[in-house]
C-alpha cells in the first residue's frame, strides 16, 4: 500500500522536476547577458503571473495548464549587443538541458526500478524532447511557441549575421 502511495507521489514530482529542469534551462540562458551586465526576463509556463525582481533578473512563474507549465519558457534579455554574450546566451540553455539528460540518464540507467527511478526516467525522456527541440534549428509551428525560433536557430542565424 505504502509503495503504491509512493508511485502515485512519483508524478507530481515527476511534474516538479520538469519545471525545474526547465527553470535551469531559462536561466542557463540568462547568466552570460547577467554576467555581462544585461537585464534578463525568465518566464515560465505563463508570460503573466506571479512575477519577483532580484537586481537584474526578473522571473515571472504563471500557470496556464499543466502541459504549458511543462513546455514553456521564454527569455528576453536587454542591455547587451554583444554578439558573442547573445551567442553564448543561446548555446547555454540547451547545453544545460543536455547536462541534466547526462546527469538524469547515468542516474536512471545504473540503478533501475522503484518510484523515484519511475520519476527520474519521466524527467530524463522529458528533457532529451527539450534538449532535441531546442538544438534542431528551425522555426516552430504550433503551440505555445508558434512562430518562434528555437534556441539552435537563432544561434546559427546569429553566427552566420
Ligand atoms: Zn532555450
Amino acid at each position: 500500500m505504502g509503495g503504491v502511495i509512493l508511485y502515485v507521489l512519483a508524478v507530481p514530482a515527476a511534474v516538479a522536476g520538469v519545471v525545474v529542469a526547465l527553470f535551469l534551462h531559462e536561466a542557463a540562458h540568462s547568466v552570460p547577458i547577467l554576467l555581462a551586465g544585461g537585464c534578463v526576463h525568465v518566464s515560465i509556463g505563463s508570460d503573466s503571473g506571479r512575477t519577483a525582481r532580484l537586481g537584474p533578473l526578473t522571473v515571472t512563474v504563471g500557470f496556464d495548464g499543466v502541459r504549458k507549465l511543462l513546455t514553456y519558457g521564454y527569455f528576453e534579455w536587454e542591455g547587451t549587443h554583444s554578439k558573442r554574450v547573445r551567442a553564448l546566451s543561446f548555446a547555454a540553455g540547451p547545453a544545460m538541458t543536455v547536462l541534466v539528460v547526462a546527469t538524469l540518464g547515468a542516474m536512471v540507467f545504473r540503478d533501475g526500478t522503484g518510484p523515484l527511478s519511475v520519476c527520474l526516467t519521466a524527467i530524463f525522456y522529458s528533457e532529451l524532447v527539450r534538449a532535441v527541440a531546442t538544438i534542431v534549428p528551425r522555426t516552430y509551428s504550433g503551440g505555445a511557441y508558434d512562430g518562434l525560433d528555437s534556441d539552435g536557430k537563432q544561434l546559427l542565424d546569429l553566427v552566420r549575421s
